[in-house]
């Protein structure tokens, strides 16, 4: 085994044994508190719902953990039993090594890699979440799904990933500034026209209906905060899960508010104001186009690092791969597999860091649905109802929720919101 390969296993296993350790961590401060509701939710929650929560934690935990090994052993598998130096030129040899052979083989990989893991999707969805009666996810729905998202990803990854293998032939060694910038704007291409041609494939949006107070008042929530829309609608949450959610999405005058089914029924119209309020916050902290900065950003970085090790001899045969110099798309092929494969284990160690920016975001969106609501308490109901219904964690072990957590706790945003009413 070559050094870097020995590296790439440590990565790997690293990466697995944080996240059981973590997760074990977790779990032993969740049972530690599960005796009896902890004082400072005494008022938020009741003593069943707390129980269930407790349950619903650990049995996400246990799973996660298994989720964890089958990756972890799934991803070494595949690195070192020597199957992909095997299947890449036995591929070669019958389709040949043009663009579109090229990109065929990728997303081949990609389908088979997905295809081992449906099971464990599977079990989450019908054994973990129906047990706690979140599921209403039909097998028609699910099988459905999976067929839907492997159309989108031939009718729209498959060509993208020709065009990238492409552009290397064509520029050659600064390709991947020219591969990065086309994958952007397919991004941003793709956000544009997600609302109107992608997500109605999935879900039924229905407008508010025309004469409900709930509409009047959210559509005066959207004029008062300067957050033109021209539609508030309704999506089926119901048909997949009872957890409940609300976004918006697309640009300008494409933009639209989505609220599920699910939070209307949880949610009185006051809370669901501020729940809207929350999310325009988003909206006007400029928190999305950060986001989009921030990814844009990664996406340079990445090709980049493709292309660099693209370039490095050792990287193709710590995997046992041949090398061969030049531009062509054959050559880069194997590159990209192997960073495709390997890169999670780098990003692992940045989620933190991702997650203590987006809990930042959270703050300020809670501190913005605030000020517009004049009053905390909406909100405040909002989100322990949430809570409740979705039973989510109330006790996690902070290391746990600093590192995993993309939303401060219940009481961490509670005492915000009160900390701001004190100032
Ligand atoms: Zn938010």
């Amino acid at each position: 085994m070559s050094l870097f390969a020995i590296l790439a296993l440590v990565l790997i296993l690293a990466r697995a044994i944080t996240e059981l350790w973590l997760s074990r961590l977790n779990e032993r401060h969740v049972r530690a508190h599960a005796d009896e509701v902890p004082p400072p939710f005494r008022e938020m929650v009741d003593e069943p719902t707390y129980r269930r929560s407790v349950d619903y934690t650990l049995a996400k935990s246990r799973f996660g953990e298994v989720v964890t090994v089958f990756d972890a052993a799934l991803l070494i598998s595949v690195l070192f039993s020597g199957v992909l130096p095997w299947a890449f030129p036995s591929f070669t040899a019958s389709f040949g090594t043009s663009v579109s052979a090229m990109a065929g083989f990728l997303f081949a990989i990609g389908v088979a890699l997905s295809i081992v893991s449906l099971p464990l999707a599977w079990y989450a969805q019908f054994k973990l979440e129906g047990r706690f009666g979140f599921n209403t996810t039909t097998v028609q729905t699910w099988v459905l799904d999976r067929l839907k998202g492997l159309l989108l990803a031939v009718l729209l990854g498959l060509p993208l990933l020709a065009l990238v293998l492409k552009l290397i032939e064509w520029s050659g060694p600064n390709w991947w500034i020219w591969a990065a910038a086309v994958v952007i704007v397919f991004q941003l291409l793709l956000l544009l026209i997600a609302p109107a041609v992608i997500m109605p494939l999935f879900n039924k949006f229905t407008p508010l209906p025309k004469d409900s107070t709930l509409r009047e008042r959210l559509f005066a929530l959207a004029l008062r905060t300067d957050f033109p829309t021209r539609s508030i609608e309704v999506m089926d949450g119901s048909k997949r899960s009872r957890h409940s959610n609300a976004f918006f999405t697309g640009f300008g005058r494409f933009r639209k508010i989505v609220l599920f089914d699910t939070l209307l029924a949880q949610l009185g119209e006051s809370e669901l104001e501020s729940v809207l309020a929350h999310e325009i916050g988003h909206y006007k902290k400029r928190h999305v186009v950060k986001l989009l900065g921030v990814s844009i950003f990664g996406v340079f970085v990445g090709f980049a690092a493709v292309a660099w090790l693209a370039r490095r001899e050792w990287f193709y045969r710590a995997f046992g791969f041949e090398y061969h110099a030049g531009f062509a798309a054959a050559n880069v092929v194997p590159a990209m597999l192997l960073f495709a494969l390997l890169a999670g284990t780098i990003s692992f160690w940045f989620s933190p860091l991702v997650h203590m920016w987006s809990r930042r975001f959270e703050y300020e969106a809670d501190a913005f649905a605030r000020a517009t609501m004049g009053e905390a308490q909406s909100l405040v109901q909002a989100l322990r109802k949430l809570t409740g219904k979705n039973l989510s964690n109330l006790t996690p072990h902070p290391l746990y929720s600093n590192f995993y957590y993309s939303h401060p706790t219940l009481l961490e945003r509670e005492r915000a919101l009160q900390a701001v009413r004190s100032l």
